[in-house]
């Protein structure tokens, strides 16, 4: 993750604030110092560096805190507002009939990235197509066709044609049913001359709504070059940021974006279709900061139910999770949504003050959701009555005894069933106090 680094010193930083009401010219500048620690090390722009902790600093020793507010959240507001207003605004991406074209170099996510849209329109209820264009890289026509069909979208390219400017022309007319476009192009080991006029002839073909800069997060000062060039060549509107499960840098996309004067528009962090998410910028620097991210969780977990089919479940209301009783029933379908919302430590991030290394002081198995397990305790619940399921607490020797026969599991499993349910349970107790935590503190004034 971006400035990942930055949001868990910053955090011990912010810290040592606690329970001080008054914040001293010391405490700023130990915390202006790992701010800038953090943003060089996460190959931000020196200049733009500078810039940020000047006025986080000037803000910091200047502003009066609202009343009733501690130093710790004073400083976290400003520093909060002063990184979103780095990372800037978000592209805007309209749902509406539109072409969008991708450029960047080979290797920086342009054919992931073009699938990961076109899944993400689809799922906003939007007609994509993506257009293949790039004849350069010989595995880019059957990996777009292939990521496409996974994403259920619509794809055009033609591997026995030459011609990119041919096939963006083509397929826009092939795809006309489309109501997006997603036109992807090759990229090149370095910035050539006929890279650059090959995808000004793609540009001026399919004149597209807005142009996007795809940017592999590890790239570092690179960057800046590469945005200009293509800036100058056809116009960045935003950049989408790939890669970001994989590197703690990322501030060489934020200079792209600075050097272009655009904006970040979507974020990559894996390999499947469904790793991409729009960049909002506060929510994207409250993750950041360990403030968690309501809303990206919410969405997440209203997806995963959907594909779970949870919704449809008259006997379970996902919001009983959040009061009450843990219920071997809440376990079960929460372990199938799980599955299907994809890496824990992601999700985890996601979740107010369960970000940024919380997770490492769980025990490695406390979620821990195979199939196999999955498939065995589901067989263990089978052999329960409703009011095992109900209050597993309850569930003594005999019982164990009982449940093992039926389900011809062994008691050691049923007593896993119970542990992970033990563990499971307290972490939801975690949650259940978090609806107003820090973040919604701090908002409120
Ligand atoms: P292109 O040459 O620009 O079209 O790049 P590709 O889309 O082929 O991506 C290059 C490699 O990066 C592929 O192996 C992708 O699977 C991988 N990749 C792309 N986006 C991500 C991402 O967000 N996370 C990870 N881990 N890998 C990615």
């Amino acid at each position: 993750m971006v400035l990942d680094d930055l949001g868990s010193s910053l955090r011990g930083t912010l810290d040592k604030l606690r329970g001080k009401s008054r914040i001293s010219e010391e405490d700023v500048d130990e915390i202006v110092k790992e701010i800038q620690r953090s943003l060089l090390q996460a190959d931000v722009d020196v200049s733009l560096v500078m810039e940020l902790s000047d006025s986080i600093e000037e803000r910091a020793l200047e502003e009066e805190p609202p009343g009733g507010t501690s130093a710790r959240d004073h400083v976290l507001r400003i520093v909060y507002e002063e990184l979103v207003d780095l990372v800037g605004e978000s592209t805007e991406i309209p749902l509406e009939n539109q072409t969008i074209l991708l450029a960047g170099l080979q290797g920086s996510g342009k054919t992931t990235t073009a699938a990961k849209m076109a899944w993400w329109f689809s799922k906003k209820g939007l007609r994509p197509a993506v257009i293949q264009t790039d004849t350069f890289r010989p595995g880019a026509y059957d990996q777009a066709k292939q990521m496409t069909e996974r994403a259920e979208v619509a794809f055009y390219g033609d591997p026995d044609e030459d011609d990119p400017v041919k096939i963006a022309r083509d397929g826009l007319e092939a795809t006309e049913d489309a109501d997006v476009h997603i036109v992807d192009t090759a990229g090149r080991h370095a910035l050539e001359d006929d890279l650059i006029n090959e995808i000004e002839d793609i540009e001026s073909a399919v004149e597209p709504d807005r142009s996007l800069l795809v940017l592999d997060a590890a790239i570092g000062q690179g960057a800046k070059d590469q945005a200009r060039e293509f800036d100058d060549s056809i116009g960045i509107d935003g950049v989408a940021i790939t890669k970001l499960d994989g590197t703690a840098k990322g501030g060489g996309a934020l200079t792209a974006v600075d050097e272009t004067g655009s904006t970040i528009a979507f974020l990559g962090s894996g390999e499947t279709v469904q790793d991409i998410e729009r960049f909002e910028p506060d929510s994207f620097i409250s993750r950041l900061l360990g403030m968690g991210d309501l809303k990206q969780l919410t969405e997440r977990v209203e997806r995963a139910m959907e594909e779970t089919g949870l919704e449809e479940d008259e006997d379970w209301d996902p919001e009983d999770l959040m009061k009450g009783e843990f219920t071997l029933k809440d376990m079960r379908k929460q372990m199938e949504a799980m599955d299907n919302m994809g890496p824990l430590d992601q999700v985890m991030d996601m979740i107010p003050g369960m970000g940024g290394g919380l997770m490492d002081q769980l025990p490695d198995d406390a979620m821990d959701v195979t199939q196999e397990r999955m498939r065995n305790f589901e067989v263990i619940m089978d052999s329960m009555t409703e009011e095992e399921l109900e209050n597993p607490r309850s569930i003594g020797a005999s019982q164990v005894r009982r449940i093992a026969k039926g389900s011809g599991k062994s008691e050691d499993t049923i007593r896993e069933l119970l542990d992970q349910h033990k563990m499971m349970s307290q972490t939801m107790k975690q949650f259940q106090g978090m609806g107003d935590g820090d973040m919604q503190r701090m908002m409120k004034q």
